[in-house]
């Protein structure tokens, strides 16, 4: 019989054993996550090894399995490889590997997640500050997932929100106006300046996205901020987050700044040039 063949772009999201030699892949490709199995992925003799590693960029052809597709042939767009070179570049494409992982569908058509995920592991990789790009990505990828946090409007009455609104509702995921927010339980209440910095990059592609310099203390109110709503999606946290507090951490245990550009940022939001385009 015929093998069917076909091919497509994918990044590998996470990489698993299967019998004695094989690996089983969970790849993100424009048309959907995907679990496929790369045979004889494990011997050291194997082509396609060196091609698969966690994060790739890849394009691959695939043989039509009985259950799963079968990895054939492959070859490397973007091995990322400057943000192997430090364990804070490495936690960024973890964390961005295994929250694509958990929060997508199997097979579900969008390119445009697909890019969004591209993007991310590609701006760390060129060096931009790993906070400001995980917020961008996190609020992005939220949003072609179908839970655009709602940064504009109540999220409890729908009133355009203005400047004075500060709390966040994590549990209807968005922020919500003064009055709505007497309401809630387990809100967070956010300086101007992060408020600024979520609506700014998520009205931003990337490239725009992170221009604007942001201080530490802002970059930690944002992570804790989308954290909390992402911890209405998740049902465990991620094991990725740990690690990349690992990394982040100095060698007497005390946090650092990101070593990136996140640490240039002097003032308390984003730089004066960009506040304009809001
Ligand atoms: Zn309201």
């Amino acid at each position: 019989m015929r093998e069917r063949l076909s091919r497509t772009d994918a990044i590998i999201i996470r990489r698993g054993v299967l019998g004695e030699a094989d690996r089983l892949l969970t790849i993100l490709t424009p048309t959907g996550k995907r679990r496929v199995v790369a045979r004889g992925a494990r011997k050291i003799t194997s082509r396609i090894a060196g091609h698969i590693e966690l994060f790739n960029h890849v394009h691959l052809q695939l043989a039509e399995g009985r259950s799963l597709d079968i990895v054939t042939q492959s070859s490397i767009i973007d091995g990322f490889v400057r943000l192997r070179a430090d364990l804070a570049g490495i936690g960024g494409a973890y964390y961005i590997a295994e929250l694509i992982d958990r929060l997508s569908e199997l097979d579900v058509d969008d390119p445009a997640l697909f890019r969004v995920v591209r993007d991310a592991l590609r701006a760390i990789d060129r060096g931009a500050a790993i906070g400001v790009t995980l917020r961008w990505y996190e609020l992005h990828a939220l949003e072609r997932l179908g839970y655009r946090p709602e940064l504009h409007h109540c999220v409890r009455c729908g009133v355009l929100l203005d400047e004075r609104a500060c709390q966040l509702d994590p549990g209807a995921g968005g922020m919500c106006c003064p009055a709505c927010a007497m309401h809630v339980a387990g809100g967070l209440t956010l300086s101007l300046a992060c408020f600024k910095v979520l609506r700014f990059l998520q009205a931003q592609p990337i490239d725009q996205a992170l221009v604007p310099r942001v201080s530490a203390a802002t970059g930690t109110e944002a992570e804790r901020a989308m954290s909390l709503i992402l911890q209405q999606l998740l049902s465990r946290d991620l094991a990725s987050r740990a690690f990349l507090a690992e990394a982040n951490r100095g060698p007497a245990g005390q946090p650092v700044a990101d070593t990136r550009e996140w640490r240039r940022g002097t003032d308390n939001g984003v730089h004066r040039h960009t506040s304009e385009s809001w």
